[in-house]
């Protein structure tokens, strides 16, 4: 885990800005779930993930409820759905939520325990053209926070009509290999056999190739939405891949499976965001049955490359105006305050410093004026008002200021 410090925070403002704007601009309302559920929820619906069978943040508090760290955002959002009442006014639910997610994950570069997500979500109707509309969102995010190069990678996964036949035809097409594949993914073979197709180890990769894809064995409908998808993110401008491998391994995921990355990202790099249809996991939390699809965004690797690529997306100046008060502060505090009040985003420097050493100090904060008031100049109300861009200088009556720094 680790600080966000303001200059880095400023970074993140941007970035989350441009979530809200972007999700609004789809008609999607924010909405805050807590960090904390019932652990209960969190192993229901994902046994089988890494998130949960190794990384969970798992604890009882002082009243014994078995309770987690919530180490991703959707199982909340559709617990929030149904126990708000959203499931019973307009469909879909458009939300959005921003907020920190904890997984035990192995430390490493750009992953953290705890990290943040931009997690979009829309409930209640299964319609494909909800699929490409949470991609499209998801794109105009990262556009908008300077990230345009990205690659695209799209599959479907089928659902429960036609994905256990395929699971059939995908072991049938391993078995012969099974001996060849390492420790995991021999018993994938039999427990999760669609993770077979994500596996990144290098002995597993050759028998990739020539596996049955499932696109070409899907049900009419799921090949109907499938279609679909592909002409309205075709129609929405968004360039992508089609990737056979690019699965999830609980069967409440259904259809749509998507990852943005970078353009120019290679191999292991993380994706920026990652998302797809869950038609089976209200179901799976013991709700009614209601699709949902959605995606998640990683707000440390999208800041990390804003801050990278030198663009100024950057960080405002924390103060636009810094006001010096002469080196013995024969200014009195009261009048320093009262010139501040009328100006906004204003910081004070009440060292005794000498004044070239408070300048230097307001230059460093990158301030575009500075105020200057000595103890001659408070007497007659007036102040130095310094423009740090062109170094000119002019004397100014304090009631002239506001207007002066507008
Ligand atoms: P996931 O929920 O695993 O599909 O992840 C969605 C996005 O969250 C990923 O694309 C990453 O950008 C981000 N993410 C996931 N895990 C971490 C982590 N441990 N540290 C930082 N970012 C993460």
């Amino acid at each position: 885990m680790r600080d966000i410090l303001p200059r880095e925070r400023a970074i993140w403002r941007v970035a989350e800005k441009a979530a809200a704007e972007v999700a609004r601009s789809f008609g999607y309302e924010e909405m805050v779930t807590p960090v904390i559920e019932h652990a209960d929820l969190i192993e229901r619906v994902g046994e089988d993930t890494d998130a949960v069978a190794k990384e969970l943040y798992r604890f009882d508090d002082r009243g014994g409820r078995n309770l987690a760290l919530r180490p991703e955002a959707t199982a909340g959002v559709v617990r929030a759905y149904f126990e708000g009442g959203l499931s019973q006014g307009p469909q879909p639910s458009r939300l959005y939520l921003i907020g920190p997610m904890f997984r035990y994950d192995r430390p490493q570069k750009g992953r953290y325990r705890q990290f943040f997500q931009f997690n979009v979500e829309a409930i209640g109707v299964g319609s494909a053209a909800l699929d490409a509309e949470v991609i499209e969102l998801a794109a105009g995010w990262l556009h908008g926070v300077g990230l345009g190069e990205l690659r695209m990678e799209l599959n479907s996964i089928g659902d429960a009509k036609c994905r256990p036949a395929y699971l059939e035809r995908l072991q049938a097409y391993y078995r012969p290999f099974k001996s060849q594949l390492h420790g995991d993914c021999q018993l994938r073979l039999e427990s999760n056999p669609l993770r077979l197709l994500d596996c990144k180890v290098a002995q597993c990769q050759p028998f990739k190739t020539g596996a049955p894809r499932i696109t070409d064995h899907l049900c009419e409908e799921c090949s109907a939405a499938w279609a679909e998808v592909q002409v309205l993110v075709d129609a929405a401008g968004i360039e992508y891949q089609l990737n056979p491998h690019l699965v999830r391994g609980l069967d409440y995921y259904t259809r749509t499976v998507f990852e943005f990355y970078r353009a120019s990202a290679t191999g292991q790099q993380d994706a920026l965001a990652s998302g797809g249809r869950y038609d089976g996991l209200a179901e799976a939390e013991g709700w009614p049955p209601t699709p949902g699809v959605g995606f998640a965004g990683g707000l440390d690797r999208v800041t990390e490359l804003m801050a990278a690529s030198g663009e100024e997306v950057i960080a405002p100046p924390p103060a636009d105006v810094v006001v010096l008060a002469d080196g013995d502060l024969d200014v009195a505090a009261a009048d320093v305050a009262r010139i501040c009040r009328t100006v906004r985003s204003v910081a004070v420097d009440y060292d005794r410093k000498s004044l070239r050493a408070k300048m230097r100090s307001a230059n460093k904060l990158g301030a575009r004026w500075v105020v200057l008031i000595g103890a001659k100049d408070a007497e007659r109300r007036i102040a130095q008002l310094r423009v740090m861009a062109s170094g000119e200088q002019v004397e100014v009556a304090w009631v002239d200021l506001p207007a002066q720094l507008a």
